[in-house]
């Protein structure tokens, strides 16, 4: 504040306070900074796409002014969830195929469905369906792997959210490629269409050891290294994925995998659920990012990856729902609490993965696992503008004695009111801006009729 004397008369001068486009205001801010600070009330300054502060809201308002403000009184503030992996068009198999081990489900009913039903128009409508969700449920990166992945860059980028996003490989001929060769040319041709996007990270997405012979394994690899680019791949999923990789290269898949030289830190795993220790280390070693699908290995009865083994190995560990046929909800709220219930019961340690890890899995520890630790993950100064706010105001919400415990234990992703990615408001007060929600919904309903009719009789 400054003194001035203007016509003889003292008055208090402010001192010019910078223009930036929008401040979030209010209610807690848990900002998963290196120490997890929480500031209760606290704001966020954001210009453009950047975080420019993070403060007292006295403090934030004295300092700068804001073309559009967000009040988030009575919310949470907290950085947009991270979805580590997901296959997004696959909102349209929710629920057509439900309590069946993962084999069955993919070699009677998800493969025949996609082989009659996958085409670009398909991957448009789910794909917005599926980003929608994620908006609504404060999701606000997600990696991605399936076909005609350039339809799901477009939807995605419309729709405001991040993606990293890898077009999938696979041996046995799918919609967009008939050899794995084709797909090859067809992730090449997706990377140098989007690389360099603000909101998109392409990337090569080979679907498994067991779906795809070595050559094809390393050809991806080769192409993920060529443009500087993440290599997606389903890891130790099942059991039969490590029976079979014994049987055919006497080697568990992560040794196989390290044998061919597949790892780099540019290596997102996911599952990881049927591992040795000596494989931890190795995916240590490789930096490679894992991703932890509670929902879906409980779902498919797959097993339980051992997360407090990554942990301490400080494996960069993030979430992921999975595709909604094997979830079915692409709710990261829900994947953080089964995340620490499945840890504690597997363990039969109620210590094990507690309400601060859940939370950091879902924001920091997933932006790590995505190699985008410095851009997105925590609510600091330089980073990106993805941020959300939650309601504490429902029964269900109420006490409210401790933030964290909340977001994990009992908040779901319909308590989201806001949703801000790259500093665009994406939805407000539960109003979603850059979809037409009804259009969404009415087109993926008019899709799961041809879905119905596609299904093997
Ligand atoms: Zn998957």
């Amino acid at each position: 504040m400054l003194l001035a004397v203007l016509n003889g008369v003292v008055v208090l001068a402010q001192p010019g306070r910078r223009q930036v486009s929008l401040i979030v205001v209010g209610g807690t801010i848990i900002t998963q900074n290196p120490t997890r600070q929480i500031l209760t009330p606290g704001a966020v300054a954001i210009t453009g796409a950047d975080i420019v502060d993070v403060g007292r809201p006295e403090t934030i308002t004295t300092r700068y002014r804001a073309t559009e403000t967000v009040s988030a009184k009575d919310e949470i503030i907290l950085p947009g969830l991270v979805n580590t992996h997901t296959h997004a068009p696959m909102v349209m198999f929710r629920g057509l195929a439900d309590d069946l081990a993962l084999m069955d489900w993919l070699q009677k009913y998800i493969f025949p469905a996609e082989a009659r039903t996958v085409s670009p128009d398909f991957v448009r409508t789910g794909t917005r369906l599926a980003v929608l969700e994620m908006i609504e449920s404060g999701t606000t990166t997600y990696a991605d792997m399936y076909y005609f992945e350039e339809e799901i860059a477009k939807a995605t980028r419309e729709s405001g959210l991040r993606g990293v996003l890898g077009e999938t490989i696979i041996q046995l001929p799918v919609a967009d490629a008939r050899t794995p060769e084709e797909g090859l040319r067809h992730a090449e041709a997706f990377i140098k269409a989007f690389k360099g996007d603000p909101l998109i990270e392409p990337a090569v997405a080979p679907h498994s050891m067991y779906t795809l012979d070595g050559a094809a394994l390393v050809a991806s690899a080769a192409l993920a290294r060529r443009y500087d680019v993440p290599l997606i791949i389903h890891l130790a999923e099942t059991e039969d994925e490590v029976k079979d990789a014994s049987k055919r290269y006497a080697m568990t898949p992560v040794a196989y995998l390290e044998s061919i030289g597949f790892w780099s830190p540019r290596t997102i795993a996911a599952h990881g659920v049927w591992v040795s220790d000596d494989d931890i280390q190795i995916l240590k070693r490789r930096q490679v990012g894992v991703s932890h699908n509670p929902e879906s290995n409980m779902k498919l009865a797959s097993g339980s990856a051992p997360v407090t083994k990554y942990l301490a190995a400080g494996v960069a560990l993030g979430l992921g729902t999975d595709g909604a046929a094997s979830n079915n909800a692409l709710d990261m709220f829900g994947a953080m609490r089964q995340a620490a219930f499945l840890a504690k019961l597997v363990t039969r340690d109620p210590t094990a993965v507690p309400a601060q890890t859940a939370l950091d899995l879902a924001t920091i520890g997933g932006a790590r696992a995505l190699g985008m630790d410095r851009m997105i993950g925590s609510l600091e100064i330089g980073k990106k503008a993805d941020l959300i706010t939650v309601s504490t105001t429902a029964a269900r919400e109420t006490p409210l004695y401790d933030p964290v415990s909340h977001l994990v234990y009992v908040t779901r992703g319909d308590d989201v009111r806001t949703t801000i990615v790259n500093g665009r408001v994406l939805m407000r007060d539960r109003h979603v801006s850059s979809l037409n929600r009804v259009a969404v919904i009415a087109d993926a309903k008019r899709l799961a009729v041809k879905v119905v009719e596609a299904l093997p009789k």
